[in-house]
């Protein structure tokens, strides 16, 4: 008897600790529902032309393999890399099986492409697996094409397949099953349905400049009508490129999100993962939920603030694994606003805007005057990935709107673009702990 009540009391125990430590990671980045990624094979300069700014103009990024014996345009190509795109390696000279090639080629790009994470996506050339243990020690992927051909599934699960040295991608275009609008989106909109990832192969466009990629020619209006009913249902799908997706799920199946010090107005998370370090860094941010009744929530990890948003009785935010410490405090902290910066300036309309002597300063104008009445993000500015921010952006009245990081390459000049509304804002730059008023 004795024993059965102490068991009752474990049990109790265990219960309560569960619900105190509600703390989750999305199975897809913003607890979005499936996965999509799209893939172009042979480096056609339509890539560059026609795919890229498609893909920016609905602040979605995809992923291209390059073959480096048949001279991509590199520059055209480092652009593309620079806003965020997925540039990988599709072999040296597009052997009918790249083996021999696998880390050859990576070697290649990343000598010619610099990229945040170096060339850690490889697709095969005529969909063929290489050597597999090569492909895995240089790669954190490898693409092969329909699962189906291959006696697999098209359609992959939230686990993505189940070799990763064979993640499929269905063939678009005159030559493969996926040719209209319609096509594209009966795949999201399963993927969505399923809890799992699709990926898509294409080649050149029709009625474009493809260089070497004369292969199965995809309709570009199909390509973005998907990317329009992508962008109108936002919650369900993530479209992101193969690299993304994988790290995604590496790390989330690696990953545990551990609760530590809480009072009634704060909470302490860690988020780590042990995956090895060989092949990518590994530090793709997560989103992690955590139940509260909180109205108002300011965030940080490792003392830089994050976005943290609340929805249906949830703290939401992105968290890089192994980041550092995640810390919630309820209500909007104060220590971030501007309004407790003594580099604040006068809230009034005699501040200055962005004045010549910082030209590039402010990101909705790089190097231009704020007056000129450009308002629309420049086409070099790309999409907030990291969020862990060097930059803050707060509304006049001191809210935190937006975060995000400069780019390495040209700190000064180029940002991520940002999804918020046009206005004024105030951006601060949380290092220089500089503050500057800014007009989108
Ligand atoms: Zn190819």
């Amino acid at each position: 008897m004795k024993k059965s009540t102490m068991v009752y009391a474990v049990a109790a125990l265990a219960l309560v600790s569960t619900s105190a430590m509600a703390q989750e990671i999305g199975t897809w980045s913003g607890f979005r529902k499936g996965a999509a990624s799209f893939t172009f094979d042979d480096g056609a300069p339509s890539h560059i032309n026609d795919v890229g700014p498609m893909f920016e103009k609905y602040g979605y990024r995809a992923t291209f393999n390059l073959v480096v014996n048949w001279g991509p345009d590199w520059n055209g190509f480092q652009k593309l890399a620079d806003n965020g795109h997925d540039i990988a390696s599709h072999s040296n000279s597009h052997p009918q099986n790249m083996s021999g090639e696998e880390s050859g080629s990576k070697q290649q790009i990343e000598s010619k492409i610099k990229q945040e994470y170096g060339c850690i996506i490889v697709a095969y050339p005529n969909c063929n697996v290489p050597n597999s243990s090569a492909v895995l020690q240089n790669y954190i992927a490898g693409r092969i094409c329909n699962g189906s051909w291959q006696g697999g599934s098209d359609m992959m699960g939230k686990d993505g397949p189940s070799d990763w040295a064979k993640v499929p991608a269905i063939m678009t275009g005159s030559e493969g099953s996926l040719k209209s609008t319609n096509d594209f989106t009966n795949q999201m909109q399963q993927a969505s349905q399923k809890g799992g990832w699709v990926q898509f192969l294409t080649h050149g466009l029709s009625g474009k400049s493809n260089g070497s990629a004369t292969y199965s020619p995809t309709d570009p209006n199909a390509i973005e009508g998907a990317l329009q009913w992508a962008n109108q249902h936002d919650g369900d799908i993530w479209v992101a490129p193969m690299r993304d997706v994988v790290m995604y799920i590496k790390e989330r199946n690696a990953s545990k999100i551990t609760a530590g010090a809480s009072s009634a107005n704060s909470m302490t998370f860690t988020l780590t993962h042990n995956i090895a370090d060989n092949v990518s860094k590994y530090n793709y941010p997560l989103s992690i939920r955590v139940k509260s009744d909180w109205s108002k929530v300011s965030a940080t990890q490792q003392n830089k603030p994050i976005e943290a948003t609340i929805k249906d009785g949830y703290i939401q935010f992105d968290a890089i694994p192994n980041g550092g410490d995640i810390v919630l405090t309820n209500g909007q902290g104060g220590g971030e606003s501007p309004a407790s910066s003594s580099a604040e300036p006068a809230s009034s309309s005699s501040e200055a805007p962005a004045s010549s002597s910082q030209g590039g300063w402010n990101p909705w104008n790089p190097g231009g005057n704020s007056s000129s009445g450009t308002t629309g993000l420049a086409q070099d500015l790309r999409l907030n990935t990291n969020v862990v921010a060097d930059f803050g952006v707060f509304s006049l009245t001191g809210a935190l709107v937006e975060t995000f990081d400069a780019l390495p390459e040209n700190a000064t000049k180029q940002f991520k673009a940002l999804k918020i509304p046009q206005g004024v804002y105030y951006l601060k730059d949380f290092k220089a702990n500089r503050i500057q008023k800014v007009i989108k």
